[in-house]
């Protein structure tokens, strides 16, 4: 351990050295305020004995230079050598960053234990720390499997509904468009019925990625909505665009080429529905929501494997 020893009379800096030397800490000296900064930010010791009356700038300032040396969540024990009958110097070497305080004479028994209790705090706070960055990984890691979904590893339903309620808003501030895509993957039941469950887990799997990697944008979302049902979010998109992507992805689907002998298609396939709104000032998303679904419904209902716009519904 090094411990940057602050003191302007030479007897009294030699005596706490020898002591220092003896707990078996490594000494950098210092004579005077500046040179006591300098040291520090050269040489970084881990525990500063300070006297308060230097010939320059004076111990607190010195521990205010200190204590602006240190980079944010590190910490090295400042203590303050005060003269017997200077209480006030206590109060000010405390507030001006300092930690802890001894009179002058320094006893050696007194020095070892106070940098014992130091180095017990050093160690506390060095779990501490540990422990909190273990914590920070571990909520990172909590907050990733909470918007995940577990089987496709897109984003659940959970996320998805909290990112369309602040991409609506969003685009009602700035008087822009969204585009939703509702996905539905066809037949999806014989599937199940026809090569078994895991299979059916193996295959969303595949559509989930292949709809997520389609989605060139950063700011499109692509999410696991229910079942075998996929959502994904286009902001700012016009609804050519989606239309666009929508084709593109269920083209991709179609190039993925997994059989399905319960298809009339033969493979898996995917009906798509899509809407594009501007939201009004106090309309819900569920109105993009339920349009979308609409052209789904449309979709399915007139052949599956494609896609449909909301706006290019017949009316009857
Ligand atoms: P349609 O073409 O009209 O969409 O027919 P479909 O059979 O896909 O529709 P339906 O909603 O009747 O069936 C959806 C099926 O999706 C029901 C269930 O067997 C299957 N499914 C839902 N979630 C999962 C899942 O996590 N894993 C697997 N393997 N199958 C699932
Ligand atoms: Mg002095
Ligand atoms: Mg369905
Ligand atoms: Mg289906």
């Amino acid at each position: 351990m090094k411990i940057l020893i602050v003191e302007d009379s030479r007897a009294n800096l030699l005596v706490l050295s020898e002591y220092a030397r003896d707990f078996g800490a490594t000494v950098l000296p210092a004579e005077n305020g500046e040179n006591a900064v300098a040291t520090f930010e050269r040489d970084r010791p881990d525990m500063v004995l300070l006297d308060v009356v230097l010939p320059d700038i004076d111990g607190f300032e010195v521990a205010r230079r200190v204590r602006a040396l240190e980079t944010p969540g590190d910490w090295t024990p400042i203590i303050f050598l005060s003269s017997l009958g200077a209480d006030q110097d206590i109060e000010k070497g405390i507030a001006a960053g300092g930690d802890d305080y001894l009179h002058k004479p320094v006893s050696e028994i007194v020095l070892h234990a106070k940098i014992r209790a130091m180095q017990r705090i050093i160690q506390m706070r060095t779990s501490l720390v540990v422990l909190a960055r273990k914590l920070d990984s571990a909520n990172q890691e909590l907050k990733r499997l909470s918007a995940s979904d577990g089987l496709t590893g897109i984003a659940n339903r959970r996320f998805f509904d909290e990112h369309i309620s602040r991409e609506w808003r969003r685009a009602r501030r700035s008087a822009s468009s969204v585009a939703l895509m509702m996905c539905d993957v066809d037949h999806f039941k014989r599937y199940n019925d026809t090569y078994g469950h895991q299979a059916g887990d193996e295959c969303l799997r595949q559509v989930a990625t292949t709809i997520a990697t389609n989605l060139e944008r950063a700011s499109d979302v692509a999410a696991r909505y229910g079942g075998e049902e996929f959502a994904a979010v286009l902001p700012e998109t016009p609804i050519g665009g989606a239309l666009f992507v929508a084709e593109k992805i269920r083209h991709a689907i179609h190039a993925l080429n997994i059989p399905h002998a319960g298809s009339p298609l033969g493979r898996v396939t995917l009906s798509i529905g899509i809407a594009c709104m501007v939201p009004d000032i106090d309309n819900p998303y569920d109105e993009l929501l339920s349009a979308a679904d609409k052209a789904l419904y449309h979709a399915k209902h007139t052949g599956r494997d494609r896609v449909c716009r909301f706006d290019k519904i017949p009316a009857n």
